[in-house]
Order: structure tokens, then sequence, then C-alpha cells
């Protein structure tokens, strides 16, 4: 058995089955670069879900890991550590906001944001107890806790794990009329996705978001945008909301906050917001870790010194004009912004993206018949090149 083998045969042995990785182990990786035990090499183009926007093991991130693992790499929220209060300074530069609140995970900070939110609508607001309201959309991600999942539209995502929780509102995607239709005086905040990603990469309609927007602050409801797939560059903007000029009052930040090696997450809202919580009422024992806070600092500033946003708005324009030339039978449409593409096929994409990994190409299916393109920013307009040769070759006809 060959060292791929063995890799697979052990997790699959041991592991609970809630995933389903395409056959291939990834042993080493450097840039947009991976590859398997067996020296053959793969072009990354799923970004471990746009965690990976920096590229893998970007040197000046991993200089940052090194330099804070030799002095101190957890002390707990019980102390301060220096390197929280860095990131902190360079996260609100970086948000426009002017308060934080760091945890682990994207689903963690949901959760985070959902807390300040219906505290905001008792303490602010003045919503009676126990009545603050949620408003999410159709077709949403936000993570998996039982909460989130409560407010999911996606029966594999709910299948089995009632009883839920209530106070969520669902209205379509992109629909202003509806959303607000179900505006109510309890409602708290409306929770969205700039750009839905785990749904399939749908852009909303133009001029959507900063309606919606309006919408919020005429009714007094909080827009809380869930960027923690969006964000840093992924959609050629710092944020997928500043395509149409919103600010929203609560950003919900994570994945390549971490610059691709560390799990980090974070809230960045107003005093008003995020005040509501005093000493005692949320926390988490490595939320701010000085490991993460220090590699998240680095990650904000290769961000910023590698132009890798205006690097995601040109190059994804390359990527989805060369997708927009193929010749394919299978091809319904092509979507997104910046290096955020949706490839939706008119079937299953599944055998595309097994048929694109054997091409030396990795990509994942979403929600069965679109093929996500996310390349880490860093990616080259080359190896684009070589990228689309392949994608042309898989989706011609059989
Ligand atoms: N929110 C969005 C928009 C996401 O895309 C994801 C993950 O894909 C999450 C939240 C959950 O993040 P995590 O998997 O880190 O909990």
């Amino acid at each position: 058995m060959n060292r791929s083998l063995e890799a697979m045969e052990l997790s699959n042995r041991y592991g609970a089955r809630n995933y389903e990785p395409l056959p291939i182990v990834i042993a080493k990786a450097e840039g947009v670069w991976v590859e398997d035990p067996e020296g053959h090499r793969y072009l990354d183009m799923l970004s471990a879900y746009s965690a990976l926007n920096h590229g893998h093991r970007h040197p000046r991130i991993v200089r940052a890991l090194k330099e804070q693992a030799d002095r101190v790499t957890l002390t707990s929220r019980a102390f301060h550590n220096e390197a929280l209060g860095r990131f902190y300074e360079k996260l609100a530069a970086y948000t426009g906001k002017d308060k934080l609140l760091v945890m682990n995970t994207g689903a963690e900070a949901v959760e985070t944001a959902l807390k300040a939110v219906r505290r905001w609508a008792y303490r602010v607001k003045g919503v009676p107890a126990d009545q603050a309201e949620v408003i999410v959309c159709e077709g949403n991600f936000h993570g998996r806790t039982i909460a989130i999942t409560s407010f999911s539209s996606a029966e594999e995502y709910r299948d089995g794990f009632g009883p839920f929780t209530p106070g969520f509102k669902i209205v379509p995607y992109g629909d202003l009329a509806a959303l607000e239709a179900a505006v109510t005086p309890n409602t708290a905040a409306l929770l969205i996705e700039p750009i839905q990603g785990e749904a399939g990469i749908i852009v909303p309609p133009d001029g959507y978001l900063a309606a919606a927007s309006r919408l919020c602050a005429e009714r007094g409801v909080l827009f809380v945008a869930d960027e923690i797939q969006t964000g840093f560059g992924r959609t050629g903007r710092r944020f997928a909301c500043d395509w149409e000029g919103v600010a929203p009052d609560v950003l919900i930040l994570g994945k390549a906050l971490g610059g691709g090696v560390m799990p980090i997450s974070a809230v960045a809202a107003g005093e008003e917001v995020l005040g509501v919580f005093e000493p005692g009422s949320h926390g988490s024992t490595f939320g701010g870790n000085p490991l993460a806070c220090a590699v998240a600092s680095a990650a904000l500033d290769v961000l910023e010194e590698e132009r890798l946003i205006e690097r995601s708005e040109r190059l994804g324009a390359r990527l989805m004009a060369g997708l927009r030339e193929i010749r394919s039978p299978y091809v319904r449409e092509v979507r997104g912004r910046g290096l955020f593409v949706g490839v939706e096929l008119d079937r299953e994409a599944r055998p595309f993206c097994e048929r694109l990994m054997g091409m030396g190409l990795l990509c994942k299916e979403t929600h069965a018949n679109t093929i996500r393109l996310a390349p880490p920013l860093i990616v080259t307009e080359a190896e684009l090149e070589w990228a689309l040769e392949r994608i042309e070759a898989a989706l011609a006809a059989d």
C-alpha cells in the first residue's frame, strides 16, 4: 500500500464520515501548489474554502508563527498578551470598526454576532425579553452549530439535529420586498452573506446589498455581513460589501484572517453593539491566543504589501473571461467576483472535479452542480492560463 492509500485508509477507518474528500492526500504545499506523498503536483483552486488567500505557507506569515512560537503561544484571556492588542489595532484600521471580539472558527464568530445583536435588541432597541428576531436568507451558510443549523434552509444540514433554536426568519436571497415585509419592531438584525458561497457562488442582483442596508438603517435593524468566505480580497475588494459601498453595522470575519496557518475569527462593530458584552458574558479559551494573533497581523500586512486585493480583481476578470470563452455543452453559467468564481453545470459537478484532479488541478463541487474556483490570490496569470486549458479539456463533450 502506498502512503496515500494508507493515509486515506486510516482516516476512513477511524474518522466519522462527515466529509467526502476527493481521493488525494496533500503531504506538502507551497504557494499555489500542493504535492501528494508520491510526488504528484496539483494547482490548488479551492484554497481551503478561501482560507488560503495568501497561498500555502506564506514565508512572512510562517516567520511570524515561528517567532511567536518561540516566545509565548497561549495565555487565555485571564491575562493580557502583547500580540492581541497589536492585532486589534491592525484589524480596526482594516475594517474601519472601533470594537472587535476575537474567536477561533467562523461558526463561533457567527454565534458571537448573534449574541451581540440579540442583546443589542433588548438593551438598546428596547425589544421585549426573548422576542428578538434575526432575518436570514434562503440558501444561507453560516456554519454548523445547532443555532446556525436552526436557520439553515438545507435539509441535509438539519436532518435529525432538532430541536432547533427559535428566533429566525428566512427570506429569499436578493428579494428586497420580501426583506421589507419580514421586518417587525422585534427585528434585531439581517444576517447575510454578500455573495453566497456554499449555495454556489450566488451574486445578488445589483443594488440589492445597498438597498437592504438602507432599509435596515431606516427600520432600526442591524446589517450584519458574514464576510468569512468573501473577505480579505477574495472578491477583488477588501470585503464583498465594498462592491456596493455598504458599510455593515457588524462584520463577521474568519478563514483568510488566519493567513492559511492558524484558525482565527472575529466580529468587528461599533461600541454600541459590542459594548453589550461585559466580563463573564462571552469568551473562548483559545480566542485571542498570541500565536493566532501574531499570524493574523502578518496576514493583514501581506494582503496590503502584496496588493492581493487588486490582483484578485484583475486575475478574477481574466479567469471569468477565459471560462466564458469555453464552449461546453454542460456549462449553464459562469458567475462570481474577483477570484471567487462558480461554474454552474447542467449536471453533477463532482465527476468534473475528479477529472480535473487527474489533470493536476484541485477544486470542489458546491451544491452538487457548481464547480467553485477560488485559487490563492497569489496565483499568477500563467498559472491561470494553465488552469483554463485543463478546465476547457475537462468540460469538453464526451
Ligand atoms: N460563514 C460562511 C459564509 C462560511 O462560508 C463558513 C464556512 O464555510 C462559515 C461561516 C463557517 O466557518 P467555519 O467552518 O470556520 O466554522
